[in-house]
């Protein structure tokens, strides 16, 4: 059984006094008990990390962790502004995000560099949350399987059997914070595919890998698309930003 793992993206999103009070709301909430099974975690902006950190630390409740938005292909050295995984596991970070569809777009990052950020995160011990998906104009040409497929490709021929410590996450652009959700079914239709491409190269990494949806989740829709068979949990966007409706879709 895979179990549910709700993570809240933050974006460039926030600041130092809504972290304070989004922990301390979540965290009270969370010390109250939560369904069994579940993982949850915050992917705060970098200059957060350290102040989030430390208020995680303090919760007595161990369900949420806390999460960076992006990492470093590189170990260390003279890349300016980059951050890497090691010091990302300093700060107790246990996931990051790579390949999100704004970076692919607006940094221009290829497959081949969100494996190698994805294998950087691995060899710090953290769960890289790799995101794939389609464009509007890519599903309405009838290419979505092919393209989603084509990027899963590029992280099974670099990653390997490391993929199962990863997650992915597919999140078709169209759907990113457009209020478009994909219907449940179409979401778990993609799962399904992306389950089975990962079963052609190893049913072991097909069977446990988790695989969350993203785009336009909230409370109303958490529970449907929680509730099919290839869909592991949610990567959310907008909805995160406040504290209830999160937790609302960390329940569902
Ligand atoms: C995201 O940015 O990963 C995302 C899913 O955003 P939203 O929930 O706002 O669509």
């Amino acid at each position: 059984m895979r179990p549910i793992t709700v993570i809240g993206n933050w974006k460039m999103n926030g600041s130092k006094a809504a972290c304070r009070q989004w922990i301390d709301t979540v965290c009270a909430e969370m010390e109250k008990g939560m369904p069994a099974g579940r993982r949850f975690a915050l992917c705060p902006p970098y200059p957060y990390l350290s102040d989030c950190s430390q208020q995680i630390s303090a919760c007595s409740s161990a369900s949420l962790a806390l999460g960076a938005q992006d990492v470093s292909a590189e170990m260390g050295g003279a890349f300016t502004g980059e951050v890497s995984a090691a010091m990302l596991h300093e700060f107790d970070c246990k996931y990051v995000l790579v390949g999100h569809s704004e970076r692919r777009d607006r940094f221009n990052e290829s497959d081949r560099l969100i494996a190698e950020k994805a294998l950087q995160a691995l060899d710090q011990g953290l769960t890289p949350v790799i995101c794939v998906g389609e464009t509007a104009d890519e599903r309405n040409s009838g290419r979505a399987v092919e393209v989603v497929r084509a990027q899963v490709a590029r992280q099974i021929a670099i990653l390997q059997d490391r993929l199962v410590d990863s997650l992915l996450a597919y999140e078709p652009v169209w759907a990113i914070g457009t209020g478009k959700v994909a219907s449940a079914q179409i979401a778990q239709d993609m799962h399904r595919e992306i389950r089975l491409q990962l079963a052609e190269f190893n049913a072991d990494v097909a069977s446990h890998i988790g695989i969350l949806y993203g785009g336009s989740v909230k409370f109303d829709n958490a529970v449907e698309l929680f509730g099919m068979p290839d869909i592991d949990g949610g990567l959310i966007g907008g909805a995160s930003l406040d504290p209830q409706e999160f937790l609302a879709i960390c329940r569902a």
